[in-house]
């Protein structure tokens, strides 16, 4: 009987001391999960010299590789922030898009790089902040026969997410789809517009397809009937990802290139975009994440 006694003390001290143990444990746990907890904002970039020179300005870097997609994980200021490097295209920007929303669950997502001008009034090295984004090469062409040609100014805008239905019958797809960007990233990148002295910064649309258009009067189709300000290849997959997961996203694209008011290609566009990006970052971080 004694005996049983002392056993039953034993257990008991025993089961006590495993749970004060267990409650240590799971508070030390509980503070660093939520230390890791803090959302990385992700800043994408198609090519590389769209992508390296915003990952050497961030602190403590780890590179991870997906597929063919670089992750350079880092902070600014102390705040955890991951350079994208995506590939050029719709599908890499999506994948890329997908699956850094999948590994790292990001606060927030910028896209930004070089592009082509829509608009006359915006020059080389001039900044569009990305109002609005949409898809320029999703297309109905109107119906004709054989030996009738073909007609671009004819074709319908085609809303893929309109429903889960045909989209080629369906009358309801004909409609432009914007995606909007998130109203804090446009406020942090307003905030800092000063901070580019190399072209203006204005807020408009943002047309994107895997297609390069060199006829004016093609583009002056897509500005007028899109409003777009300028074309490049990666802004509408990123947002439309970005929209299926609920992530703030804001595009951000600076013109390398305006082939409505003859402004030649310059590849160091890419960089200054960078250091705007960067700036809109750090205010991003100081006023709203943080
Ligand atoms: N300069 C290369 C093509 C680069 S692909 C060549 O001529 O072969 C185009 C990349 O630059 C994409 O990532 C796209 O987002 C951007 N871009 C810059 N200007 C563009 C334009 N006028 N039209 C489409 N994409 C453009």
């Amino acid at each position: 009987m004694k005996m049983n006694k002392k056993y039953a003390l034993l257990a008991i001290l025993t089961l006590l001391l495993l749970s004060v143990f267990a409650g240590c444990s799971s508070t030390t746990q509980g503070e660093s999960e939520k230390e890791s907890k803090q959302q990385p904002i992700i800043i994408q970039g198609p090519m590389p010299i769209e992508a390296e020179k915003f990952a050497e300005r961030l602190d403590n870097v780890e590179e991870e590789k997906s597929g063919t997609f670089e992750f350079y994980k880092g902070t600014v200021n102390d705040y955890p922030v991951i350079v994208a490097k995506t590939g050029k295209g719709m599908e890499n920007t999506a994948a890329a898009t997908a699956v850094a929303i999948e590994k790292y669950d990001p606060i927030a997502i910028i896209n930004q790089g070089t592009s082509g001008g829509h608009d006359p009034d915006l020059h080389v090295y001039d900044i569009v902040l990305g109002e609005r984004v949409t898809n320029i090469g999703s297309l109905k062409t109107g119906h004709r026969e054989e030996g009738e040609g073909i007609s671009p100014k004819e074709w319908i805008p085609m809303d893929l997410m309109a429903s889960e239905g045909s989209a080629g019958e369906d009358p309801d797809a004909e409609n432009i789809r914007y995606y909007d960007g998130d109203q804090e990233l446009l406020a942090a990148a307003k905030a800092v517009k000063d901070t580019h002295k190399k072209g203006k910064v204005v807020e408009g649309t943002i047309g994107s397809a895997d297609v390069w258009n060199n006829e004016v009067d093609r583009i002056n189709w897509f500005h007028e009937k899109y409003g777009t300000s300028l074309e490049e290849m990666e802004g509408a997959a990123g947002a439309q990802i970005s929209k299926a997961y609920d992530v703030p996203f804001l595009s951000i694209r600076i013109l390398s290139n305006n082939k409505v008011n003859g402004g030649e290609y310059d590849p160091n566009t890419a960089e200054a975009n960078q250091e705007y990006v960067y700036e809109v970052v750090k205010e991003y971080i100081s006023t709203t994440v943080k």
